[in-house]
């Protein structure tokens, strides 16, 4: 048997990557303790459902959520974890009330949130959404846990550093986000240099088929309408934008090792191949399944073997056509910026995700037309790289200061984006 830091150096040469990309089958303990950051959320949903279905296998070490104790509490009582934590320091007493009596540890406030992913758990979801998931997910990979990454603005924050962080304290990165999870299967077929490329589909979202000037004026309900996939409202609107695209781009940029140019993105509106892998004999080789996230989160938990599914069986001859189209970097320049990002580096993914976030947060407070989200992460990057901010980050606190300034940034650069949207 192949350990499994050897199994990594054989994909990557010299440079260690903590994702396993040769399947060696080291025996999965018999109860694998698990814990969930994000476990009130759709990702925490979907793998909350998935250990109901599977209780002789897992064991809940620990469960976080941002502010809806109750959801919170009613999965700690019901799946007996030993901690739970909530992210609003003001929720604690409230979170106190609702677990008293059952044993169940608690706590509040960022440090809890960190508290919980150092809970020694073999196994942790992070699926907290957006920057703020880079610091817990780091502290689970610190101890080297397994850990299935959900929460991609973690490598788009921290790719500099995240998975060297990852290799160096013999944590085990498993890709979650389903395109990520499709290459992660998919390039188990060969070696790292016998790629070519990666593709990652894109159903292309609610707008796909829209003209610029309507995607300019869509109203939140619009974009709040996945075609496909359900998700949290973040990712949702990210996908309508194509930012989200944007978004997996750099993170299986981190994820993988790879370099802009080896990445492709393909709209495939019924998302049912999720990505594929081009080898040099020309083979490619895809990963299909519904759209439903719990079918790559089991992957993820199941990991190094497969469990039993939830999920509908895949009926191709019901579907009955697949079909693919170059993605539209003029209507969706998120994607072009998110290139443009990846290829600038030293700081610069930091920020357009910082400016991603605050881009959406307007727009869903009505402060900003749809077509503003994307000129606001332009402008902002502009702005970044004409005041000489570009820097390599080496550390969380590095990373999130530079999410913390490109925030202001965007958000001084806000009035002027909307001024010329309206
Ligand atoms: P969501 O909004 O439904 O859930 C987010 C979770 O994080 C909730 O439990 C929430 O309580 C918690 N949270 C939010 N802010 C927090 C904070 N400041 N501190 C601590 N906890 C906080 O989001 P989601 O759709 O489940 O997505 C989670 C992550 O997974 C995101 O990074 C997203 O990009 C990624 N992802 C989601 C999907 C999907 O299908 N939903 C697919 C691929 C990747
Ligand atoms: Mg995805």
């Amino acid at each position: 048997m192949v350990p499994m830091a050897l199994a990594a150096v054989l994909w990557f040469g010299e440079t260690m990557n903590p994702v396993p990309l040769r399947n060696n089958k080291a025996a999965a303990a018999n109860v694998r303790s698990v814990t969930v950051l994000g476990a009130t959320g759709s990702i925490g949903d979907s793998t909350m459902d998935l250990l109901r279905g599977a209780r002789d296998r897992y064991r809940v070490e620990a469960l976080t959520g941002n502010s809806n104790v109750q959801g919170l509490a009613k999965l700690a009582r019901e799946f007996n974890a030993r901690f739970a934590a909530v992210a609003d320091p003001a929720r604690l007493s409230e979170l106190r009330e609702a677990l008293a009596g059952t044993g169940i540890e608690c706590g509040a406030g960022e440090s809890a949130i960190i508290e919980a992913a150092a809970h020694p758990a073999d196994w942790v979801m992070a699926a907290v959404s957006g920057a703020a998931g880079l610091k817990p997910a780091l502290a689970a990979v610190d101890r080297g846990a397994t850990v299935a990454l959900a929460n991609k603005e973690c490598l788009v924050c921290a790719g500099d550093f995240f998975m060297e962080r990852a290799a160096k304290a013999g944590a085990c990165i498993l890709p979650s986000d389903s395109e990520h999870n499709a290459l992660f299967q998919a390039l188990a077929s060969g070696n790292r240099d016998e790629l070519v490329r990666v593709i990652i589909t894109a159903s292309g979202g609610p707008f796909r088929t829209w003209a610029a000037s309507d995607i300019e004026q869509a109203t939140l309900a619009q974009a709040l309408k996945h075609p496909n996939w359900s998700m949290g409202q973040k990712i949702t609107i990210d996908s309508a934008s194509m930012m989200n695209k944007g978004l997996e781009v750099i993170e299986a940029a981190y994820l993988f090792s790879l370099k802009p140019d080896e990445i492709d993105v393909l709209v495939h509106p019924q998302s049912i191949i999720h990505g594929m892998v081009e080898f040099s004999d020309r083979s490619v080789v895809a990963q299909l399944g519904a759209p439903d996230m719990r079918i790559p989160i089991a992957h993820c938990l199941g990991w190094p073997d497969r469990i039993k599914g939830p999920s509908a069986r895949l009926d191709l001859a019901k579907i009955g056509q697949l079909t693919f189209e170059a993605p539209d970097f003029e209507r969706f320049p998120g994607l072009r910026l998110a290139y443009e990002a990846l290829r600038t580096g030293r700081g610069a993914t930091t920020v357009f995700n910082a400016a991603n976030e605050i881009a959406v947060a307007a727009f869903i407070g009505g402060k900003i037309k749809f077509g503003a989200i994307a000129r606001l992460v332009e402008a902002t990057i502009e702005t970044w790289i004409r005041s000489s901010n570009l820097a390599p980050l080496r550390s969380a606190d590095e990373a999130i200061a530079v999410d913390n300034n490109a925030r202001n940034v965007a958000a001084s650069l806000l009035p002027h984006v909307a001024l010329k949207a309206s």
